[in-house]
């Protein structure tokens, strides 16, 4: 395979409105699962042109998800299951980036302007885009992970009502950084559970991707937070990020549900769950209203019995394993609600971005790295090695371009362990 000149992918030789036969893309392909070191690869690949109601789009900078190290790792399914039609995987969930060309059809939109992408896709023509929502049609996937045209390329391929215009007053990196996890965050919190304030709210990973956001969510709300982190350098963060106050979860390893323990080890178990929960009460200064979940199998059974009475916990992922179980008793008898949640949608993504324009909630970014870092960043992620968000620069030569008006900027957490 011929070597791709990583140094010349801020240049592109075409004005918007004229794509260029290749572009440089780090690809992942089925015969190479594994370790993101390994899977992600750079290649010369060719631009795609949009289709009806589609847009392409010169990417400026990525963001990095917990996503592509699945994809990656070919983990819990293969991404190749999800778009057998192309047997290369562009990943990328995030950018900001410029319009380049728009496909027939497209009207809101035009070569140049300055946008950020929420990572939905559903087809216009499924029943349930108009008048349920988006994420219920058959046809939703998430951009740049079911689908292979994504952000860690010099070009991607997304539909028309993905794009959000790009907040004035921040980078290229700091915009490229924050949607999938802080849409998510966003559809969980406010809408799903309708976050009130005064509301208590339990966070697991809450210097995560998704964390930093819900933490700044329940503060602007006026609702108290508890962050459970892995280090006091994370416990800082989300201090400074309005969380009332914060728990080592290293201190309570016991309370973790492995899975297959005998019943003396679940008793054991469950001691420490309750030990935590206790914890996270004197914090709040009440049981949670709310836990917000997505680690999974480890923490579920204590998700549910620490959520107070009536209480919800709503969940978006599963990170330490998807077979959850608990002891159902703590639901029924003091009548809990378990809700699902995934991604959002286009109107929820765009309510959510008018908070970073007014710079009420900011992109909490850990590192920016150049293009070449797209594999390390993500082994970094798996790892969990990182705070916050890592951007990757494509079409950015370098960090601290692209912002076009005054405003507070990004969050730079801490370089951390
Ligand atoms: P992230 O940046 O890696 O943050 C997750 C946090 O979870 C980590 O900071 C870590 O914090 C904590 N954690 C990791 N392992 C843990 C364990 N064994 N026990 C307790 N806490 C643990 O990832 P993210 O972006 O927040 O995403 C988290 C998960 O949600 C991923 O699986 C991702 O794919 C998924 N996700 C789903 C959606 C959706 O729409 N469905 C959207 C976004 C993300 P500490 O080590 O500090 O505790």
């Amino acid at each position: 395979m011929a070597q791709v000149d990583l140094t010349a992918v801020s240049d592109v030789d075409t004005e918007p409105g004229t794509l260029p036969k290749t572009m440089a893309a780090w690809v992942i392909r089925q015969e190479r699962e594994g370790e993101p070191r390994d899977a992600f690869q750079v290649e010369e690949i060719e631009v795609p042109e949009p289709g009806a109601f589609e847009v392409v789009v010169r990417v400026m900078a990525a963001g990095v998800n917990y996503n592509n190290v699945w994809a990656a790792l070919g983990q819990p399914v293969s991404v190749f299951r999800y778009h057998p039609e192309d047997d290369h995987h562009i990943g990328g969930s995030d950018a900001s980036g410029i319009v380049w060309k728009c496909g027939p059809g497209v009207t809101r939109w035009k070569p140049g302007d300055e946008v950020v992408i929420h990572c939905n896709q559903a087809s216009y023509e499924d029943v349930e885009v108009h008048g349920l929502d988006p994420l219920a049609a058959p046809s939703q996937r998430i951009w740049g992970y079911e689908t292979s045209w994504g952000s860690f390329a010099q070009f991607t391929k997304v539909q028309a009502q993905q794009l959000i215009p790009k907040p004035a007053n921040l980078t290229w990196e700091e915009a490229a950084s924050y949607g999938l996890v802080y849409f998510t965050a966003y559809r969980m919190l406010i809408d799903q559970c309708n976050l009130q304030a005064g509301d208590r709210v339990l966070i697991w990973g809450a210097a995560g991707g998704l964390g930093v956001f819900a933490t700044q969510l329940c503060k602007i709300t006026g609702a108290q937070s508890v962050g459970v982190v892995s280090s006091p350098e994370k416990g800082e963060l989300v201090e400074r990020l309005g969380a009332t106050g914060w728990i080592d979860r290293r201190e309570y390893t016991g309370m973790m549900r492995k899975g297959g323990e005998s019943p003396d080890e679940e008793k054991a178990r469950f001691k420490e769950s309750r030990r935590f929960s206790k914890a996270v009460g004197e914090i709040l200064g009440a049981p949670p209203d709310i836990v917000f979940e997505h680690v999974g199998q480890a923490t579920f059974p204590t998700s549910v019995f620490t959520v107070k009475t009536f209480g919800k916990v709503v969940i978006c992922a599963a990170t330490t394993g998807y077979n959850l179980d608990f002891d159902v008793r703590y639901l029924w008898m003091r009548q809990k609600q378990i809700i699902g949640s995934h991604f959002a949608n286009a109107y929820e993504s765009t309510k959510a971005n008018e908070l970073i324009e007014q710079g009420l909630i900011r992109p909490v970014l850990w590192r920016t790295m150049p293009f070449d870092g797209v594999a390390e960043a993500h082994q970094l992620m798996r790892e969990n090695k990182h705070l916050g968000k890592i951007a990757i620069l494509v079409g950015a030569p370098e960090e601290g371009l692209g912002k076009t008006a005054e405003g507070p900027g990004a969050i730079h957490a801490e370089v951390g362990a």
